[in-house]
């Protein structure tokens, strides 16, 4: 079936959710498909909009008796691998957007529609924090069933681990509640094995004790990207307390007017970090850097939820390219090749808008006890570098450009996360072998039609 063509079993639907169904022709039919990602132009056969887990039951018999496969999303922050969605019912979630905030046993329950920037300033206010990502408008059920790194990831783990359970829909329209007592099997392959195993309608997790971090950004210029980015190679290299967790970036802010004047159309240097501690040990930490003589510096001791706006992230749907990559080590090599690629003398100037070096390792780098299929993160830095296709014709450039990072980073990577791959991608590389297995036997034993299509397949195991 044609993606653009409704099919008789898509307008059936329509008439028995609850909620909204949109098909093609429909008026809102290109804002119900889009993306975050403008590039993604998406065409399935209808995107459901259900109001509750009952209405997700619906929708999910609808499709598998219908012939249709099932994509589900919270936000479409990570749709492009999902390529052409031929044949394919979207479930947007974002009316699942309950939220249960529980102070005293640190647990949150949330539906799958809700975004991060809903659950941490509420948390904050508690003197609590999650385990959330740089983007408040991420998606919590996207984020953690992908891993999800974060702030505080490098002391207390991924937040896919820090589910405690998730209720979903499977392949045959059943209501599943999932967790380490109950389709463990189930609950392992969701904390980590993506959107494959079936339509998540509410997940609960842990969250922590965190009354202030002391965090900030030191900007520098972007011609001093090569001193700032071996110093803080030399920082991340050395003994650093897991508390302590930072990122270096190259920031070209576009020139468009909701960007902030101060900053508008200019290019930077600049690094991000954030310390569980006391300030005065926080800029002991940070010394070697702030001794280059930052042109400007935010540090301050703040509540958590100033985490979920540290890293400027974009908000608001953008065209664009992305690369990422995990890597082992950060030599003096490695930065020297990545400058020599898109630095301040590379040719290249402003191709690229980010790229950013997130310091990964300690208990991201541990495996956690009753981890899901994500265990843990190989490496020391986590890679990621995205360029803004506004018009078609930049696009070459865009890529040439990734292209030539992606070959100075080659050398060092060890990996990649799921949550930061946002072309189509063999997902084995994801996992080591014994995990890519054992998620291909969960998927076989709860969705062996291939059903439900993650954002990274992983595919039914073939019978023995
Ligand atoms: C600005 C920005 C900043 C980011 N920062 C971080 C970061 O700091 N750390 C990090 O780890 N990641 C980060 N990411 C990556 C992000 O975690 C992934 O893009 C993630 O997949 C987004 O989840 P979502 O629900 O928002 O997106 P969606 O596109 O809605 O979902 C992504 C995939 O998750 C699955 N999924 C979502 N909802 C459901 C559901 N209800 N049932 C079943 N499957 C579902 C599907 O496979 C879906 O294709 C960032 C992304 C952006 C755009």
């Amino acid at each position: 079936m044609s993606g653009t063509e409704t099919s008789p079993a898509a307008r059936h639907l329509a008439g028995r959710l609850r909620g909204d169904v949109a098909l093609p022709g429909d008026p809102g039919w290109d804002e119900a498909r889009s993306a975050f990602n403008l590039l993604v132009d998406q065409q399935p056969a209808a995107v459901a909009f259900p109001l509750d887990a009952g209405d997700v039951a619906t929708a999910v018999t609808y499709a598998r008796e219908a012939g249709l496969r099932v994509s589900c999303q919270s936000t479409g922050h990570n749709r492009g691998p999902l390529g052409e969605l031929d044949g394919t019912l979207l479930v947007d979630m974002r009316r699942l957007d309950a939220v249960e905030v529980d102070p005293a046993a640190r647990t949150v329950r949330a539906g799958a529609g809700v975004k991060w920037e809903r659950v941490s300033p509420r948390l904050s206010a508690h003197g609590l924090a999650a385990r959330h990502g740089s983007s408040p408008d991420v998606g919590i059920a996207g984020y953690s069933l992908g891993g999800g790194i974060g702030w505080l990831g490098r002391k207390h783990g991924l937040q896919a681990n820090a589910v405690t359970a998730i209720e979903l829909v499977t392949a045959d329209g059943e209501r599943v509640r999932a967790d380490a007592d109950h389709d463990a099997d189930l609950f392992w392959a969701l904390r980590g094995g993506g959107g494959n195993f079936g339509a998540v309608t509410a997940l609960e997790f842990g969250v922590l004790a965190v009354e202030e971090v002391y965090a900030g950004a030191l900007f520098f210029p972007f011609e001093r990207a090569p001193e700032m980015l071996h110093t803080w190679r030399e920082l991340i290299a050395g003994e650093l307390p897991d508390e302590f967790t930072s990122w270096a970036k190259l920031l070209h802010f576009p020139p468009i007017p909701n960007i902030p004047e101060s900053v508008r159309g200019q290019s930077f240097a600049i690094v991000v970090a954030a310390y569980l501690g006391p300030e005065a040990e926080g800029r002991d930490l940070l010394e070697p850097l702030r001794a280059l003589g930052p042109v400007r510096d935010t540090f301050a001791t703040v509540p958590p939820v100033v985490l979920g706006d540290l890293a400027m992230d974009p908000i608001n749907p953008i065209p664009e390219q992305s690369r990422h990559a995990l890597l082992d080590e950060l030599s003096a090599e490695t930065v020297d090749a990545l400058l020599a690629a898109i630095g301040p003398d590379s040719g290249r100037g402003s191709t690229l808008t980010l790229f950013k070096l997130r310091q990964t390792g300690g208990a991201l780098g541990r495996e956690a006890e009753g981890a899901g299929a994500l265990a843990h993160v190989p490496g020391t830095a986590c890679a990621f570098a995205a360029g803004v296709v506004a018009v078609p014709q930049q696009l070459a450039e865009v890529e040439d450009t990734l292209a030539a990072l992606e070959a100075a980073l080659a050398p060092r990577r060890v990996g990649r996360l799921g949550n930061f791959v946002e072309q189509p991608a063999d997902a084995s590389g994801f996992y080591g072998e014994a995990t890519w297995a054992r998620l291909r036997a969960v998927k076989a034993r709860h969705d062996p039609a291939d059903l439900f299509a993650g954002n990274h397949r992983v595919p039914p195991a073939e019978a023995a």
